[in-house]
């Protein structure tokens, strides 16, 4: 490995996920193992993993709610005060077993606390299999930011079992689909082509599909894990996506609208606003929309609705001078990062993605 770039954690699958996790555990002989779940993740994941942990240990499960609005310092704290409780100290293990959102926080509890503990993720969403458990980003919501507050820290190895996935609903497998679409568009035509025939009914090619996925995030993030510039790439869609979610949760819009699903929205609005400032084709514009509208449902923004979208993503804490920069679409596998975007473009999008 070259010195300059990234140390990306092992990913184990399937059955050998199991084997290299017990051989782990067995020679560095944790003083305590804390499992984070989530309510959900306690009651249909936990008892499967202990089935496939071979010999006994001694657990110790921390639960915390499921939700979005639950990935805060409230549920951190929580969190720390149950590691304090049972006594975890610096030779001890968390292992996150659970989405994004058990990922993220878990990870973070895991990194602060004593300034920091080793800790396993085991991610049981596609969400997570392609994409949250993987990157080294962990962290919480902050004053109706998401991630605002977190550390940048890899787990110590990464587990798939895919039959983690048998009891995720379907909108949670498209809602993870999204990012895999996404890597698809900013680095691999092949990998988009071939994600058109993956759905909640048609999983034939999800093991070989998730591997490809997970590698293109985990090539980008090798080379640039902290975003200074090819990290960029993954915010495809992202940026009016995290409006449309943030626009949603406020308004409390669009039914609980899922993260992938309001990925999918800002993936089709760059796509026609990389068709204005970077050539994007229109054939591949047109393709795209049409492909992610087949999964995803339309969502109906009224005129007031763009207009406080747009007045979110201008005034966003995260945007410097309210200067909002985009990842964009050069063609189909490729992309271009900090291109401003002038507002009427961003109108025109929204009036391209209703019709
Ligand atoms: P999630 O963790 O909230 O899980 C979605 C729902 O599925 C929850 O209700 C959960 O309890 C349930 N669930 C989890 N596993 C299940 C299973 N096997 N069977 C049935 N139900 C199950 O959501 P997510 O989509 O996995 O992750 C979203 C979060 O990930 C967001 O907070 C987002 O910001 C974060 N994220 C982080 C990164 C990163 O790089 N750190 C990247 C993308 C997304």
């Amino acid at each position: 490995m070259s010195s300059n770039k990234t140390y990306i954690p092992p990913i184990y699958f399937g059955d050998s996920a199991y084997y290299q996790l017990e051989k782990y555990l067995n020679y560095k002989n944790f003083s305590k193992i804390a499992i984070i779940v989530d309510n959900n993740t306690k009651t249909l994941c936990l008892p499967f993993f202990k089935k496939n942990i071979k010999k006994v240990h001694d657990f110790i499960v921390i639960e915390t709610k499921s939700g979005e609005k639950y990935k805060s310092i409230k549920s951190s704290i929580n969190i720390w005060k149950n590691l304090i409780k049972y006594e975890l100290d610096r030779k001890s293990l968390i292992i996150n077993l659970g989405g994004g959102l058990i990922t993220d926080i878990g990870a973070f509890v895991a990194s602060t606390f004593k300034r920091g503990i080793e800790f396993i993720n085991i991610p049981t969403t596609l969400l997570g299999m392609v994409d949250a458990a993987h990157g080294g980003k962990n962290g919480i919501d902050f004053d109706n930011l998401k991630n605002m507050i977190g550390t940048n820290n890899f787990p110590k190895m990464i587990l798939i079992d895919y039959k983690f996935l048998n009891t995720l609903p379907e909108n949670e497998f498209k809602s993870g689909m999204a990012e895999m679409f996404k890597h698809g568009l900013i680095s691999d035509k092949t990998h988009w082509n071939e994600l058109k025939s993956l759905s909640y009914q048609n999983q034939a090619n999800l093991p070989k599909l998730v591997k490809k996925s997970l590698e293109i995030k985990n090539s980008i993030v090798r080379i640039d894990p902290f975003e200074k510039n090819l990290r960029k790439y993954l915010n495809f869609g992202h940026t009016l996506g995290h409006a449309i979610e943030t626009f949603a949760l406020k308004q409390n819009r669009f039914n609980k609208i899922l993260h992938g699903e309001a990925i999918a929205v800002g993936m089709i609005l760059e796509a026609y606003i990389s068709s204005k400032k970077l050539k994007l084709p229109k054939k591949d514009v047109i393709e795209i929309k049409s492909t992610l509208r087949k999964n995803y449902s339309i969502l109906d923004f009224k005129r007031k609705d763009i207009k406080k979208i747009i007045s979110l993503l201008i005034h966003d804490k995260k945007n410097k001078n309210g200067i909002v920069k985009f990842a964009l679409l050069n063609k189909i596998g490729s992309c271009s990062i900090d291109l401003g975007v002038e507002e009427k473009i961003i109108h025109e999008a929204f009036i391209f993605y209703a019709t």
